[in-house]
């Protein structure tokens, strides 16, 4: 298949401001003031040109996908794989690795259960980072469970970096997989996960990379990493909700049992045996969610014609100007690395919790997250309850940050 220029994706222009129109969304007041959205590696906003592909396909092209012989099947299975091939060139994979989740947690789920309960069992190890998102935790906990397995972790610094001084040590003994976050959601920390996946291949240890917070931020090519999963959500990426991609090296997704059973993933069905087609169909059984994944298709391309270089070097220099200026800011403290961060920014204040925080800024039209971000074993260990995260995405500007600042301050007054 070869991929043809999408007729309803806008011509993104170098220029941040300019950008910044493709996104409807941001042009609002929340509660009398601009909005400004730093919630971003919660979810991020979606540029015209993927909405007006949801748009399109509904009103178009809507079908299902594989089944029919008609002209709207047609359309829908053609736009549906085209967007699969848009994903596999975006991860430099192949679409035959390139399997649709619901998104990052639906996809660690798959490989813990279909990969994991072939190839984990009792007294065997399973190795993950102090850093994890709940979803790279409890699916992995479960594993353990079923199978007698035990879990093990890579520690971090007192500044929220992994620890990786006792590494080979880490892999000794009967470990599985290795299985961590890109970037952690929580601190921003940005992991070495080429370094990572270099030492758990050369210890025989599969990988796996959560890649949530960084698919959309910064350049990733799956043979570069030489990981053997890596998973995202669209919906961080400016795609839709819903959809997400597990990717897998083909000799394993191949040697894996299905995750789901039904409809599409059979190449012959019986009413005691079926057998199973190769991925990716193996992996997506029933009704896909078609539009969803089209939608992330495009928002795809949309990041790529701006360029992840780009978007990585914006991220940083609003983040390098956020941590400047936060710290000027009495009893804030920030939390995670000085350096090696993505755009995200967690801190704590002395005088007010993070939820009390994130309520009065929103007063200011300032989205903020507060809370532990799905990582409370990390929080803990960090010794903070909570947290007050502002996360940039490219159509976020220093004015914006600028205004931000002001607004701490404001509430830090209040709260003193
Ligand atoms: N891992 C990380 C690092 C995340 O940031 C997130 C989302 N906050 C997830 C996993 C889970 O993603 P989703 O809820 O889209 O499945």
């Amino acid at each position: 298949m070869t991929l043809t220029p999408e007729p309803t994706l806008a011509k993104p222009q170098p220029d941040w401001e300019d950008l910044r129109m493709d996104f409807p969304i941001l042009n609002q007041e929340v509660n009398g003031h601009p909005l400004i959205y730093f919630d971003n590696a919660a979810t991020s906003q979606k540029p015209r040109a993927v909405i007006a592909a949801l748009v399109n396909y509904y009103e178009r092209d809507n079908s299902n996908v594989h089944r029919g012989l008609h002209a709207l099947s047609n359309r829908a299975t053609d736009a549906y794989e085209q967007a699969r091939l848009r994903l596999a060139t975006y991860l430099g994979a192949d679409e035959e690795e390139v399997i649709y989740t619901r998104g990052t947690t639906e996809a660690i789920n798959l490989v813990a259960r279909a990969w994991g309960d072939e190839n984990v069992g009792s007294g065997d190890v399973i190795l993950l980072t102090e850093l994890e998102h709940h979803s790279n935790l409890v699916p992995w906990q479960l594993l353990a469970k079923r199978t007698g397995a035990t879990l093990r972790y890579i520690p971090i610094t007192d500044d929220g970096r992994l620890n990786l001084d006792h590494l080979d040590a880490l892999f000794e003994g009967p470990v599985k997989i290795l299985s961590f976050s890109h970037i952690s959601n929580s601190l921003g920390t940005i992991n070495p996960a080429a370094e990572l996946c270099a030492r758990a291949k050369a210890a025989g240890v599969t990988t796996l990379v959560d890649a949530a917070q960084s698919a959309g931020h910064l350049p990733l090519n799956v043979r570069d990493l030489d990981c053997d999963f890596l998973v995202f959500s669209g919906h961080k990426m400016c795609g839709p909700t819903g959809i997400g991609i597990l990717y897998g090296k083909k000799a394993i997704l191949n040697a894996m049992p299905p995750f789901h059973g039904g409809g599409e993933m059979i190449s012959t069905a019986g009413y005691f045996e079926s057998h199973y087609k190769e991925s990716p169909y193996r992996f997506e059984a029933g009704t896909p969610a078609i539009c969803e994944a089209i939608g992330l298709g495009v928002a795809a391309e949309y990041i790529e014609a701006i360029g992840r270089e780009k978007i990585f070097a914006h991220d940083q220099d609003l983040v390098s100007e956020a941590m400047a200026r936060l710290e000027e800011i009495p009893g804030l403290r920030i939390l995670g690395p000085k350096e090696g961060r993505t755009g995200l920014v967690s801190f704590v204040m002395e005088s007010a919790h993070a939820h009390d925080i994130v309520s009065m800024a929103d007063q200011y039209g300032l989205a903020l997250r507060g809370g532990h971000h799905c990582t409370q074993p990390l929080l803990k260990k960090m010794g903070v309850p909570s947290s007050a995260r502002a996360s940039f995405y490219f159509y976020n500007t220093r004015d914006e940050v600028d205004r931000m600042v002001k607004i701490l301050i404001k509430i830090q007054k209040f709260f003193a």
